[in-house]
């Protein structure tokens, strides 16, 4: 489907979980508070936290819509891990013991991509979705803007924030927390991650779309940081994964 309209509905976008239940909890609370009834997640709900199972059962009583993440593939068995560091792909071992059939199964039948509202939802590039590239600079960008119909693309997968405008041909980086919802200009939308943020800021992120304001939010939500520490350190995961939340990096 291709559409030039630009969404109607207000609706949030979360993505990059890594099984982080406190933080998954403290952004959907806020998204109910901002008045937000639909949710698209742009991947990675499992890897790095202690709460797989929790952050996909919220998920699937949610009836969020999901695309799947790099981190959901090489917990399914079904990629490489060795690209992965030593900390990550000590996780993702973990989380696939102990992730639940029927959890393992949802996982397992996410799409790569997601058309809803008149957007298009990606967890890393949409250009070649299963290859996992980032979208790190303006001419990544530029290229990304190639692969989707749609007005604005919302994507994760490197845990930082951007808000990168196309209009009349020229890419415009949006160095704010939030960008204007303007007919004439595209937008590609890196949501940030709620359960590993890596911008040094160690709040959870999200993103809410209100057509009513003409706005995409990007927010910023404290959430109890030292409890999905203690979670990590009773399930004896690396050390590293519950100091690094803290720091948002
Ligand atoms: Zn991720």
């Amino acid at each position: 489907m291709t559409s030039d309209a630009h969404p109607t509905d207000r609706f949030g976008v979360i993505s990059d979980i890594h099984g982080n239940l406190e933080a998954l909890q403290a952004v959907l609370a806020t998204l109910e508070i901002a008045g937000v009834r639909d949710i698209v997640c742009c991947g990675d709900v499992v890897g790095y936290g202690a709460s797989p199972n929790e952050c996909v059962a919220l998920l699937r009583t949610r009836e969020i819509p999901t695309v799947l993440g790099n981190h959901d593939v090489a917990v399914l068995g079904s990629e490489e891990i060795e690209s992965f560091n030593e900390m990550a792909r000590d996780a993702v071992l973990w989380t696939r013991d102990v992730l639940t059939p029927e959890n393992l199964a949802w996982l397992a039948a996410l799409p790569m991509t997601i058309e809803r509202h008149g957007a298009f939802f990606v967890h890393a590039s949409p250009c070649s979705p299963s290859e996992w590239n980032y979208v790190l600079t303006y001419v990544d960008a530029r290229e990304a803007f190639n692969w989707f119909a749609q007005p604005l693309c919302f994507l994760g997968h490197s845990h930082q924030p951007f808000f990168i405008a196309l209009a009349n041909g020229e890419l415009y980086h949006i160095r704010q927390e939030e960008a204007p919802l303007d007919p004439l200009t595209r937008m590609l939308v890196n949501v940030g991650s709620v359960g590993q943020p890596r911008d040094r800021d160690p709040r959870a992120a999200c993103v809410v779309v209100d057509p009513e304001a003409r706005l995409i939010q990007l927010l910023r939500v404290d959430y109890d940081i030292a409890a999905a520490q203690a979670r990590i350190h009773r399930v004896g995961r690396h050390r590293g994964l519950a100091e690094r939340l803290a720091h948002g990096c």
